[in-house]
């Protein structure tokens, strides 16, 4: 589904990704950690097309076709969704009313009719039964005053909305307390195909306690300097980074 090779991207002068290579396949869920500061939300950036990042070297490969040619939206309409770190706040706008231009943009991209109201209003209450999200969150505007559990119970219905084929969740577990994390991580479980495949980015160990990884990969400096599995998670958890960074450095 998405191969990264040699992936190299700068802010201004500073190059934050330093040759990252990556293979992620259709049914699988990988799992990108590393301390603070290494490029993993850059790394998430990159792939979702955000401006401000220039890509200097290497291919990022997306069900054949070369995904750094794409802009965001077209990219969005290939079938990538980014959860943002921090979701913004659209004021006076409702999730309903956000996902419905959006899905009707996606579709227009594909070449499909516009979906109309009645279609959207059945395919929301099947979702909103899916992910178990009540209907007063969604006619609230997008994520105006919302709490952690709420943005993140918000984002799970986007997901299950936009229907992803690669899902991108990039989350610094900062302010997030064990019950919007436990949210996250339901919504992944439960929205996750053999069509589809997520990279969740984290800081800390404790999301994975729900959500099972079939990889774990260990950025840092901009290069993944270690991959494993589950147990690898378990094993950053008990030691740290430092003896990751100690061997690469
Ligand atoms: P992580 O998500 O792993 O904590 P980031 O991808 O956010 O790391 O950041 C990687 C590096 O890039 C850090 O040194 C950070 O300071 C730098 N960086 C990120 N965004 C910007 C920006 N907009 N301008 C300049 N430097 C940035
Ligand atoms: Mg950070
Ligand atoms: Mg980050």
């Amino acid at each position: 589904m998405l191969l990264i090779k040699n992936l190299h991207a700068s802010i201004g002068e500073k190059e934050i990704l330093r040759g990252i290579d990556l293979e992620v396949k259709t049914g699988e869920v990988h799992a990108i950690m590393g301390p603070n500061g290494s490029g993993k939300s850059t790394l998430a950036s990159v792939l979702a097309g955000r401006e401000d990042y220039e890509v200097t070297e290497g291919s990022v490969n997306f069900l054949g076709k070369d995904l750094l040619d794409l802009a965001p939206e077209e990219r969005a309409a290939e079938g990538i969704f980014l959860a943002f770190q921090y979701p913004v706040e659209i004021p006076g706008v409702s999730t309903t009313n956000f996902l419905k231009s959006a899905v009707n943009e996606i579709r227009k991209y594909r070449g499909e009719e516009p979906m109309d109201a009645v279609q959207f209003l059945k395919m929301f209450k099947e979702k909103m039964a899916y992910v178990n999200i009540d209907q007063s969150l969604l006619s609230r505007a997008l994520n105006e005053g919302f709490s952690g559990g709420e943005k993140k119970r918000n984002e799970i219905f986007q997901m299950a909305v936009l229907d992803p084929k690669l899902a991108i969740l990039d989350e610094t577990d900062s302010g997030l307390d064990i019950d919007a994390l436990r949210i996250v991580a339901e919504g992944v479980n439960k929205l996750k195909s053999p069509e589809n495949a997520t990279i969740v980015v984290t800081h800390y160990q404790r999301l994975l306690d729900y959500i099972v990884p079939d990889f774990v990969h260990v950025l840092y400096k901009g290069r993944i300097v270690k991959s494993g599995t589950k147990e690898l998670a378990l094993e950053l958890e008990e030691r740290g980074y430092d003896w990751i960074k100690s061997q690469v450095d």
